[in-house]
């Protein structure tokens, strides 16, 4: 089919708010690490996607993909050495008191499955969450996710959801980690004081729907004192800066320097491949072992923990978190002197291969300058270069590439970058 049939069948058979990406969208059929390929043959630059963590079609991956699937492929109701080698890989990569895995096939299965744990243990529901936040699809993380039940279509939030402004230090409403934190103190004394006991606490370790953000810090150390002391559960949402994204730490959690009581794992961790985890804590794990059985019928299935045992060699054989500091390092430096060059960048921040260039339309009144960064994207993506927008006010330049991303081709994207915003 040529790019128009795929267009009007889509339009036809496939619900019209799945949506497509750009202006001219782009009909890709095939992928080499950092590098997408349309149907002529034309090479884009991945700037954004960080579900092919070690890269599209790694080699490596698709090799234990499809060795396994000529072998066996089926779930956890058999033994088999896969899915303890994965379950036993995965905690190695986390601090110790997190040791228990629940396998699953995607983000939202994952916090789903997140609530139910924190649920269980502390036998309660009120859940404090950052604004702006998107934590998944089902009904339930709707519920959670003020990104969408505060956007279009949304129904606002259900009364066991408070939520708390999320620490924006470009955006300053709020000065310091502690006055940030205070918030959540104050959150859980209303709290206390309308009879609503806390269940936990649920965030991303870096924001990333909310604007690419880097929380200040100390703040989440301070936050999950609060919460811990009103005897609620944290979780850390790592679905899209686990494995050594951020460059300085194999998780963004570690970079605030707290331990979570549940972390929640997706996209990346499996290249591509459908895979989510949550590892939890053994007395966690205790409280959601309650006689009801818990049973993922595709999560940890034999191919899938073959991928992700392959994603996890990859991340180690080929040292990506370094690669990803080092290639991180070199991009904002080329990216930062963009704030003096173009009136239009507000700010550029982010850590490894985790970065977000805010547009503004004025330096004081911070107005966002949401229909210059979808231009600037579009642009982008006429030059053979992939990124998106993010952030509350769609503003915000999201780059976050496959990880095998160099520093040839941050050169090339920053001077792209610079040429395009130059041309606005
Ligand atoms: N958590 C975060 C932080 C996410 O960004 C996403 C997906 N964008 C999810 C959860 C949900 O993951 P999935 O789409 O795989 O269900």
């Amino acid at each position: 089919m040529n790019s128009d049939e795929i267009l009007a069948a889509r339009r036809r058979a496939i619900g019209r708010n799945v949506s497509l990406g750009y202006h001219r969208p782009v009909h890709i059929v095939r992928g080499a690490m950092q590098y997408l390929f349309d149907e002529t043959g034309r090479r884009y630059l991945d700037g954004y996607n960080n579900v092919p963590h070690v890269g599209h079609c790694h080699p490596r991956i698709v090799d234990a993909a499809e060795h396994q699937m000529r072998a066996l492929n089926t779930n956890t109701r058999y033994l088999h050495e896969n899915p303890v080698r994965y379950a036993e890989r995965l905690a190695a990569t986390l601090p110790a008191p997190l040791r228990v895995c629940y396998f699953v096939s995607s983000g939202s299965e994952a916090n789903e499955l997140a609530l139910r744990l924190a649920r269980a243990h502390t036998r309660r529901r009120d859940l404090i969450v950052l604004d702006a936040a998107y934590h998944g699809n089902t009904t339930t993380l709707i519920d959670i996710s003020p990104y969408k039940f505060n956007g279009p279509g949304g129904a606002g939030k259900p009364p066991w959801v408070h939520v708390v402004p999320v620490p924006d230090v470009y955006r300053g409403q709020t000065p310091s980690a502690a006055t940030d934190a205070d918030a959540v103190a104050r959150t859980l004394d209303q709290m206390r004081a309308s009879g609503a006991g806390v269940c936990g606490f649920i965030a991303e370790s870096c924001p990333s729907v909310a604007g690419q953000l880097m929380l200040p810090p100390g703040y989440l150390d301070a936050v999950y004192r609060h919460v811990r002391a009103a005897g609620g559960v944290c979780i850390a949402d790592e679905v899209q800066t686990a494995y050594g994204r951020i460059g300085t730490h194999f998780y963004a959690f570690e970079e605030q320097g707290v331990v979570p009581d549940i972390v929640v794992l997706g996209k990346p961790i499996g290249n591509g491949h459908p895979i989510g985890a949550v590892v939890t804590t053994a007395e966690i794990a205790a409280s959601f072992d309650n006689g009801m059985e818990f049973f993922s019928t595709f999560g940890g299935n034999t191919v899938s923990c073959a991928v992700g045992l392959a994603v996890l060699d990859v991340v180690e054989d080929e040292k990506l978190q370094a690669h990803a500091q080092q290639v991180g390092a070199h991009l904002l430096s080329r990216l930062r002197p963009l704030v003096e060059e173009s009136p239009l960048v507000g700010d550029v921040r982010g850590s490894g291969l985790f970065i977000g260039v805010e547009l503004v339309r004025d330096r004081k009144t911070l107005e966002p300058a949401a229909t210059e960064a979808s231009d600037v994207v579009n642009r982008l993506r006429d030059e053979g270069i992939l990124i998106g927008t993010d952030g509350p006010h769609h503003n915000v330049l999201k780059i976050r590439p496959p990880m095998p991303f160099t520093i040839d081709d941050a050169d090339v994207f920053a001077s792209t970058l610079a040429s395009v915003l130059a041309g606005i």
